[in-house]
C-alpha cells in the first residue's frame, strides 16, 4: 500500500465504531446524570468538570519517573517516599490529589507487581492513564492466579529465589512500584535515571535497564 504524502483521503478506511454507537451502559447514564446533577446544582461548572479532566489526562510516567529517580539518588527522600508517596511527590511539585498511593519496593529478593483486579485503579495523578492491558480481564485476573507467567509474557523472567508479591489497588489505595535501580548506573544524573524509569517498571511488569549514551 502506498502512502500519500499530501494526506488526501482517497483510499478507503476501515469502519472504526463510535463510542455512541453501543447502548448506553447503567455506569455511563450514571455518570452523565450524576455530572448533569453537580452543575445543575451548582456544585461544579462545566468548566471546573472540563480542567479537571484536562488535569488528569496530562499526567504521565514521566512524573513518577521523577519521583522514582529522586528516591534512588536520595536515601533521606526514599524513606519518607516510603512512609507517604502523595507527600513526597508534592515535594517535587507534583500534587497527587487525595487517593493515597503507596510505594511497594522491589529488591534482590522480592518483585513487586500491582493490578486491580475489580476493575482499573491506578496512580493516575502520578503516572498517567492505565494502559489497555492493565484494564483487561485477562491481567485483572491471571496476574494474582499466575503472576510469574504473566510477568514471562511480558519478557521478564524472574529467578526463583525472587519472591513475587502482587498487590491488589483499590478506590481508596493505589500502589507505585519502586523499582531496583539497575547497575552500571553509578554517578548518573537523576534526570538520566529518570528516563530509564517506564511505565511499566513502576506497575512492576518490566524492569529499569541502564541503557542509553
Ligand atoms: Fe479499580
Amino acid at each position: 500500500m502506498s502512502h500519500d504524502p499530501a494526506g488526501s483521503h482517497d483510499h478507503p478506511h476501515p469502519r472504526q465504531p463510535d463510542i455512541e454507537d453501543g447502548p448506553l451502559t447503567h455506569h455511563m447514564a450514571l455518570t452523565e446524570a450524576v455530572a448533569a446533577l453537580l452543575q445543575k446544582k451548582g456544585v461544579i461548572t462545566g468548566e471546573e468538570l472540563r480542567r479537571t479532566l484536562e488535569d488528569i489526562d496530562s499526567r504521565s510516567p514521566a512524573d513518577g519517573a521523577r519521583v522514582v529517580a529522586r528516591a534512588w539518588v536520595d536515601p533521606a527522600y526514599r524513606e519518607r517516599l516510603l512512609e507517604d508517596v502523595n507527600t513526597a511527590a508534592a515535594e517535587l511539585g507534583i500534587d497527587t490529589g487525595n487517593i493515597p498511593i503507596r510505594a511497594v519496593e522491589s529488591t534482590d529478593t522480592v518483585h513487586q507487581l500491582v493490578v486491580c483486579t475489580l476493575c482499573s485503579c491506578y496512580p493516575r495523578m502520578l503516572i498517567g492513564l492505565p494502559p489497555d492491558w492493565y484494564k483487561a480481564r485477562a491481567y485483572r485476573s491471571r496476574a494474582v492466579r499466575e503472576p510469574r507467567a504473566v510477568l514471562r509474557e511480558f519478557g521478564l523472567t524472574l529467578p526463583d529465589h525472587v519472591e513475587v508479591r502482587v498487590h491488589d489497588s483499590t478506590a481508596d489505595m493505589r500502589y507505585l512500584v519502586l523499582p531496583r535501580r539497575p547497575g552500571g548506573t553509578q554517578g548518573w544524573s537523576e534526570e538520566r535515571l529518570a528516563a530509564i524509569v517506564t511505565r511499566d517498571c513502576m506497575v512492576g511488569t518490566a524492569v529499569p535497564v541502564a541503557t542509553g549514551g
